[in-house]
Order: structure tokens, then sequence, then C-alpha cells
């Protein structure tokens, strides 16, 4: 049997470990580190993710700064509002929650966020630091898959990596981060040729293309660790909607180890958020 990586459990210890940092930056610094939330409109998948993110804030002491904005708001407010948010001292961390409205260009938005603030990493300036090897701070998904990996892989060096997508907020900072710890990596994406033929070289298949049970039995190696980034609303046999991964679930007995959905990689993307935030405070005062 693969064995499960259990992100959910992770995710829990991070957690704890996370509300250590903030009671010991209030205890020696006296400072209480605070996230701003920034959501536009009302999407219900972004609704559930921020509520999500303001709830596990709260429980690891952090403040919150919730904003919710409606979804024809221009760009300039919110760009005023991003301004505010990076002069305000309480503020660590800022988070746009995405997709953004049609009106609302998403790279001027995200880079009007101060780098040293952007616990999302997606600046270009950590885009930058995260290319170079120079810290920064890292796309918390990504730094989620890593974390996931290190429980099941102690040496990385020279494993043959495949990352399916190459976004910018999963692909493409995973693919860095497993080249930066000496993996050979190869980034396939929707045309991409013979991708089955490739996935089946990867020791460490990474899937994060949104499309559900892409990745079937036969493109997994032996021995191989996969780790699934998808979240799909799909309908069940029974017409109830669940989560599905992009990797299908029978028949992957063959793999070492491999994340289930729900519980692998989601719960760990808000709890390198909530350490990011914190990372973000002890930064600013060491
Ligand atoms: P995206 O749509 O921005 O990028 C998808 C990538 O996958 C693209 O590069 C595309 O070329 C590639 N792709 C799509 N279909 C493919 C196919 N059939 N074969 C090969 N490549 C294919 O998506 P994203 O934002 O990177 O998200 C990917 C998935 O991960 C989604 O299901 C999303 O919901 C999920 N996600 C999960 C978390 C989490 O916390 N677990 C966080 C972010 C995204």
């Amino acid at each position: 049997m693969a064995a499960l990586i259990d992100g959910k459990a992770l995710a829990e210890r991070m957690t704890r470990e996370t509300a250590q940092r903030v009671a010991r930056l209030s205890a020696d610094r006296g400072i209480m580190p605070g996230i701003a939330v920034i959501l536009v409109g009302d999407n219900p998948a972004s609704r559930i993710y921020v509520d999500r993110k303001l709830h596990e804030a709260k429980a690891a002491g952090l403040r919150s700064f919730e904003h919710r904005l409606p979804s024809d708001i221009d760009q300039a407010t919110l760009l005023t509002l991003i301004a505010a948010c990076n002069a305000d001292a309480a503020v660590n961390g800022i988070l746009v929650q995405l997709p953004l409205p049609p009106q609302v260009d998403p790279l001027r938005v995200l880079g009007a966020i101060d780098p040293e603030k952007d616990v999302d990493g997606f600046h270009p300036v950590n885009v930058g630091r995260l290319s170079t090897g120079t810290g920064g701070l890292i796309p918390c998904t990504p730094l989620g898959c890593m974390l996931l990996l290190e429980t099941v892989i102690d040496d990385f060096r020279g494993l043959k990596a495949v990352v399916i997508g190459k976004s910018n907020i999963v692909g493409k900072p995973v693919a860095l981060l497993l080249l930066d710890r000496e993996c050979t990596v190869t980034v396939a994406h929707i045309h991409t040729r013979g991708l089955p033929a490739i996935a089946r070289t990867a020791d460490i298949l990474v899937v994060a293309a949104g499309s559900p049970g892409l990745v079937r039995p036969d493109w997994v190696k032996p021995g191989a660790v996969v780790i699934d980034v998808g979240i799909n609303r799909v309908q069940g046999d029974d017409g109830q909607a669940r989560i599905v991964g992009d990797v299908a679930r029978e028949g992957m007995e063959h793999a070492a180890a491999i994340t289930p959905v729900p519980g692998g990689v989601g719960p760990m993307t808000i709890a390198c958020l909530l350490s990011n935030t914190v990372r973000a405070a002890e930064r600013h005062v060491s």
C-alpha cells in the first residue's frame, strides 16, 4: 500500500508551532503579528478559503484585518487599500485572495504589496529571491508541498522530479524549490507531448493541473512519491458534490507515498500562510 502523507496532522503541528512563535513575539517584543486579508467579490470558493484562513489565523493568536470588497471595485480603490496596509505597522502580512474580477490587473495589485509583507510570495521581488535562492517569502502551497515531501524523503539530491502544471502560484515555484534541493526537474503543462512517459520517469511527481483524475496509475513509477495539489469539485455517483485531486486513487498501491485530497496539500497551504506571516513579523524586528 502507498503510505498516505497526512497533511492535516502536519499542518496542525505546524500551526501549534506558529502559535508558540506568536506567543514568544508577544512576550519578548510586545508584538502581536497581524494579517490583512482582502477578498474582492463573492466567489463561493474564495469565501470558503478566506473564512478558513481567518479562522486558523485567529486560532494561532494572530490579529486579522478583514477587507471584503464588492466585485465591481475599481483598481485604484484596491491599490489605495493596499498602500494603507503597507503603511500600517500592525499589519505584517497582506493576502489578496485570487482570482480578482476582470477590471483589476492581478499583477498590478500583487506588485503593489510591500515585498516584506507579501506572505503569499507572489511579488516579483520574492519571485526573484526564490529563483536566486536568496531568501524571501516562499509561496504557501509550494512550501507546503516541500514540507510534505520532507516527511518521506531524506535526501533529495539527484532525484528526478516531474511537476505537472506551470502556474506562477504552484507549478513554477515548486519546480524552483525542487531544483534548489538538487533534484533534476521537468516541468510539464497542457502542451507537453508524451506526458504519461515523462511522468513515469519521476521519483517525485507533483501534480497541479486542476484536472480531476488526470494522472492514472500507469503514469506513476513504482516507489514514486506523489503530491496531489489539485482541488476539483465534482459530482459523485450519488449526485453529491465532492472534492477530488488531479491523481486517480484506485490502483496507486505501487507508489511509495501519496497525499490525500482533501487533507493533503490544502491544510498545509493555510499553515504556511500563518507561518509566513509570523516570519514576516520576526524579520521586521530582527
Ligand atoms: P492553473 O490553471 O493556473 O494552472 C494549471 C496548469 O496545469 C497549467 O500550467 C496547465 O498548462 C496545466 N495543465 C492543465 N491541464 C493539463 C493537462 N491535462 N495536462 C498537463 N498539464 C495540464 O492552476 P493552479 O492555480 O496552478 O492550480 C492547479 C490546481 O491546484 C487546481 O486544482 C487548484 O484548485 C489547485 N490548488 C490547490 C491549492 C491547495 O492549497 N491545495 C492551492 C492552489 C491551487
